[in-house]
């Protein structure tokens, strides 16, 4: 969720807390500033409470924690059912998953992380129809691939 809070009317009134002015949905980035909008996190373009379901950030390790417990507070808080939305064009979404599906054969990548790489990349390419999707799929076969040539 973010918000745009009116800093001004907080310096000006000494206020500890600013009331958003805005609230801009994290799904489809829609800016509404209605109050009602504002208060409930309510999106009238996706006709759902968006931001108030999805978390600003990701939930962080304690202070001090290893690399490894890092990593694996991110995984207890996948399994806990935390999640992102991605706000990506098109073209932006066909670079990523090009990349994905090359790091996807990286003969050290263990399955779980080629499962984790192949439903990410599966869901972007579920957005495209026709002859794009039908080219972003051969991507997932190294016999389709094309010879590469450089710009000249
Ligand atoms: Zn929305």
């Amino acid at each position: 969720m973010k918000t745009n809070e009116d800093h001004s009317t907080l310096e000006s009134t000494g206020a500890t807390i600013a009331a958003p002015l805005t609230i801009t949905c994290p799904i489809c980035g829609m800016t509404s500033a209605h109050p009602m909008d504002v208060r409930a996190g309510y999106c009238p373009n996706c006709h759902d409470f968006t931001s108030a379901r999805l978390p600003k950030t990701f939930p962080e390790a304690p202070p001090g924690a290893s690399d490894v417990e890092v990593v694996t507070a991110l995984g207890q808080a996948e399994r806990d059912g935390a999640r992102a939305p991605l706000l990506v064009g098109p073209f932006t979404a066909w670079v990523m998953i090009s990349t994905l599906q090359l790091a996807w054969r990286h003969p050290n990548l263990s399955e779980d992380m080629r499962g984790r790489i192949r439903r990410g990349a599966d869901q972007l390419i579920s957005l495209y129809a026709g002859r794009a999707r039908e080219l972003l799929e051969a991507g997932w076969d190294p016999t389709q691939d094309q010879p590469f040539q450089p710009r000249r």
